[in-house]
């Protein structure tokens, strides 16, 4: 799909995936207007196939793009995109219970600009591919560190918006901590660098006895909605669940620690690293409360218990 500034994009057309063709000039590779989204779909049992909330990723997308000056296909020609894109490729969607096809939507400054300003043209596209695990430990626990030089983010800026440059600015840290053997690199806030905001791709929870802890979305971390319905869950299943600023020291102190987002789904986290000294939750692999809002999210999310939610949507 494609669309001037300051119109509207008209629905866009199936086409064989291969490169695009974008001038040396154009905004996303001058400026970086660029936003993306992260989805997944599921093959059932009963041979159908499952989304889970596309309408989210489809209302994050269109607050992005207000934030980064360019226009975004409505929430329903997202969904209704996506979907058609999902079922064009139906036969790359691995069996039940051995992955899952991974959606990416991109939207961009396609139009040529040479001095700074927003793009005069803009894309909307979609690509897929199958996907196992994302950590390559599955549902065993995942060793973070947290990064006390770099941000990912700082207040006003972008860090609340799924925009290329916030991953382009994590790359240096995460490279550096993967070299060391890490999995992830858990940000500290850039002013008082003593609250939890989140890693590289997901969010962060912290669970002590009943009550289980995220950062609270303020602009500089992603409102992810793993993160939104795992707060749900949570809820749903008895725990007390909340949005609030999280200290590195409740964070050590912590009972387990588990990470959320799309492509991860939750991750239990096995230790954390700060300033050298590693600190392990533990002792037996994954916390019980972590493996109870496992279970209750992804039976969800693969359709093997009933939506209560109404959070899946069936394409089929
Ligand atoms: N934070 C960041 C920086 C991310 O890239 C993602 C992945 N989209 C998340 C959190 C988790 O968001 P979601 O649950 O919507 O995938």
């Amino acid at each position: 799909m494609k669309c001037a500034q300051g119109e509207k994009f008209s629905d866009g057309k199936l086409q064989r995936f291969g490169n695009i063709e974008l001038s040396p000039s154009a905004g996303i590779l001058n400026y970086g207007q660029g936003l993306f989204e992260g989805l997944k779909a599921y093959k059932t049992e009963d041979g159908n196939i499952l989304m889970f909330r596309p309408e989210e990723n489809g209302e994050r997308l269109s607050l992005g793009a207000e934030r980064m000056c360019m226009p975004s296909p409505s929430v329903e020609q997202f969904v209704k995109a996506v979907k058609e894109t999902v079922l064009a490729n139906e036969r790359w969607i691995p069996p039940p219970g051995k992955g899952s096809l991974y959606i990416r939507p991109l939207l961009m400054g396609s139009g040529s600009v040479l001095g700074l300003a927003p793009a005069p043209e803009y894309t909307f596209l979609i690509y897929v591919s199958p996907v196992g695990n994302y950590y390559k430990e599955g549902l065993s626990p995942i060793n973070l560190i947290i990064e006390t030089e770099m941000h990912r983010a700082t207040p006003g800026g972008t860090g609340g918006v799924k925009t290329i440059g916030n991953y382009a600015a994590v790359l240096k840290a995460q490279s550096a901590a993967k070299a060391k053997g890490y999995s992830d690199v858990l940000y500290l806030d850039s002013i008082e660098k003593k609250y939890l905001e989140e890693v590289s791709s997901c969010n962060v929870f912290v669970v002590k006895g009943n009550v289980i802890s995220t950062p609270a979305i303020k602009g500089t971390i992603l409102p992810g909605i793993t993160r939104k319905s795992i707060i749900d869950v949570a809820h749903s299943l008895g725990f007390q669940a909340e949005e609030r600023r999280v200290t590195v020291d409740e964070l050590l102190n912590a009972d387990e620690v588990f990470v959320t987002g799309t492509a991860v789904v939750l991750s239990p986290v096995g230790s954390i690293t700060y300033f050298g000294k590693r600190v392990s939750y533990g002792s037996s692999g994954v916390g019980v409360v972590t493996q109870q809002l496992y279970s209750a999210l992804t039976r969800l999310q693969m359709g093997l218990e009933e939506d209560n939610m109404n959070w899946t949507v069936k394409l089929k």
